[in-house]
């Protein structure tokens, strides 16, 4: 490496460092003010275009759970991360014909909107020998392009999927719509609160409301006041992101 390119390197991993110890202050900070400790609260870095060293740094900061959103990117880094610090979800849209490649590799799928996709899920689990943790993902903002269960049909959906083998519900998660101001995008926070503890007083067999994960770079700090226990944050953690 040029002695450029390791001063650019450093500025990166330097910026990085600097993020997390904000972020994990802003987290405790939230926490807090919500009644909870920093430590009911995991943070999970969303890594998609981020570097598998870069991500392993970030997991030497002390990060225990990173995700990614497609299917072919996390197998192209899968060797490289390191899993034994960390736990890798799949918190991306996920078509049925790919789930196949991606059962017992990650240690949760975030993103279970239809039962044509939990059963498969289930299929391969029992096949692989491995019980698979979801969480439902809710269209919270009913918006026709995302992905997301509508909330009239979540409980009819958890129920079905509590009756499959080998795959486990652990909660909720959502990406509510773009929003203008912090009050707006908080009402669809507090509504996925309203939902998650609904489920959770109904103690159904086999359902177990532990995350409600939701909250991004924007508004991970809103998200955990209105109750919020996981937060999926990526560009506030590595910087904006590159496609290439
Ligand atoms: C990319 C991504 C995030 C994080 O987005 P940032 O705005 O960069 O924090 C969170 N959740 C999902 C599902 C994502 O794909």
């Amino acid at each position: 490496m040029t002695e450029e390119l390791s001063i650019e390197k450093n500025k990166i991993y330097d910026a990085v460092k600097a993020n997390y110890t904000e972020i994990t202050e802003n987290i405790a900070r939230a926490a807090e003010k919500s009644g909870r400790k920093a430590g009911d609260i995991s943070f999970l870095a969303a890594t998609k275009t981020v570097e598998p060293e870069l991500i392993n740094y970030a997991i030497s900061l002390g990060l225990k759970k990173i995700g990614e959103n497609k299917v072919q990117e996390l197998l192209s880094k899968y060797e490289e991360y390191d899993l034994k610090n960390s736990e890798l979800h799949f918190i991306g849209h996920l078509q049925t014909n790919k789930v196949r490649q991606i059962i017992g590799k990650v240690s949760m799928i975030q993103s279970v909107d239809s039962i044509r996709l939990a059963r498969e899920i289930s299929r391969l689990s029992v096949r692989e020998g491995v019980t698979t943790d979801i969480l439902i993902e809710v269209n919270i903002g009913r918006e026709e392009n995302k992905s997301g269960v509508l909330t009239e049909n979540l409980d009819e959906l958890i129920g079905e999927i509590s009756l499959l083998e080998n795959i486990k519900v652990r909660g909720l998660m959502s990406v509510p719509p773009i929003c203008d101001n912090k009050q707006e995008i908080s009402k669809f926070f507090d509504n996925m609160y309203k939902l998650f503890i609904d489920i959770s007083s109904k103690k159904s067999d086999n359902v177990y409301m532990d995350f409600l994960s939701m909250g991004m770079s924007d508004d991970y700090q809103e998200a955990i006041l209105c109750g919020a226990n996981m937060i999926r944050v990526g560009s506030r953690l590595f910087g904006a992101r590159i496609y290439r």
